[in-house]
């Protein structure tokens, strides 16, 4: 247990550092697997575009996350089968997923084993090449809705999402969502709230928006407008102590390690790795194995058990404070 002084400026130095406890001495709070619902794929950081706050750092030439194969995703779906996981979902992220050449591949392969799937896209030009969209439709005309497609729009305004996105960005990611629309896919929009507008105010502009463009989109929906929180990995946040849950009125079985886990795989690396959330990509301190069945009992360091030690700035600011969540 750590030593420093309660209300020492030096605590947020000493935050994060010990699996088990506090940078105040207290017992550190942990996220159990209850199930395995969304199994997240990153199918590696190259992005056509770079934004200034992209928590994975994409952009056309960071690779540090190789293009996941379909061959590895097959692995999991077998492991999946034999392990018998209540998997429903299948989630892919980025970077920008339609970068990467197997990625319709991976999305009928995991359809067809039965799962529902969701990509989150910038709906812009990979996504919008002739080859993807026809195969895009014949998929959704043979698995209909049980494909989701999540296209981030950061703003209802060009002005802000262009801030954050590269100018002209906002036209583009509406030409895909019209796209997405006028072919009946299942949709819904991610968006974000670092520019200190109140929730209502966005959701109302966001619902004039979508009118205006007929979308049928639930602009009052969490689930079909989800905002997600700033991440700013320079903000001082609280550790999350075991006591937290109940001060908080928060149930740690809504906290999205609770029943996800994804899977990277990092350039250089030989093989795939399982880590607790789409949030924690490179810190080789969160890798759970190379085997979904490892990950089930993690032991050491961050994990007891195959449970998560929320030891990681992320786990207060975004999750438990912040209340964000990939899934849909
Ligand atoms: S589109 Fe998404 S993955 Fe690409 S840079 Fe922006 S936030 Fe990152
Ligand atoms: S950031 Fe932490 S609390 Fe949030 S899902 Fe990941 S491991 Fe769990």
């Amino acid at each position: 247990m750590l030593t420093t002084d309660k209300n020492s400026p030096a605590l947020a130095t000493q935050k994060f550092r010990n699996p088990d406890f506090t940078a105040k001495g207290d017992e550190r709070a942990t996220v159990s697997l209850t199930k395995l619902d969304t199994l997240w794929v990153n199918t590696g950081t190259l992005c056509n575009i770079t934004c200034e706050n992209c928590y994975i750092f994409s952009s056309p030439t960071n690779d540090d996350l190789q293009y996941f194969t379909a061959t590895e995703l097959q692995s999991l779906i077998d492991e999946i089968k034999t392990q018998k996981l209540a998997t429903r979902e299948i989630g892919f992220t980025g970077g920008e997923p339609f970068m990467n050449p197997q990625m319709n591949e991976m999305i009928k392969m995991a359809l067809s084993h039965g799962f529902e799937v969701l990509v989150l896209t910038n709906a812009t030009q990979p996504l919008l090449r002739p080859n993807v969209k026809q195969e895009l439709l014949k998929i959704k005309r043979e698995f209909g809705d049980k494909l989701t497609l999540r296209v981030s729009l950061d703003h209802h305004s060009a002005e802000y999402h262009d801030k954050e996105r590269g100018l002209g960005n906002f036209t583009k990611a509406l030409e895909g969502i019209d796209w997405l629309s006028q072919n009946g896919f299942k949709l819904n929009i991610a968006a974000r709230s670092i520019w200190n507008e109140d929730e209502t105010t966005a959701r109302d502009a966001f619902a004039a928006l979508f009118k205006a463009r007929n979308y049928q989109i639930d602009a009052y929906s969490g689930a079909e407008l989800v905002i997600f929180p700033e991440m700013d990995e320079q903000v001082d946040v609280p550790e999350i102590t075991t006591e937290c849950w109940d001060i908080l009125g928060l149930d740690p079985t809504d906290i999205m390690c609770a029943s996800s886990r994804m899977v990277v795989h990092r350039k250089g690396e030989d093989n795939m790795k399982i880590v607790p959330c789409t949030l924690i990509a490179f810190d080789e301190e969160f890798d759970m194995g190379t085997s979904l069945k490892q990950s089930l009992t993690a032991n050491g360091g961050n994990f007891k058990g195959g449970a998560v030690k929320l030891n990681h700035q992320h786990c207060a600011k975004f999750c438990v404070l912040g209340g964000g969540s990939c899934s849909a």
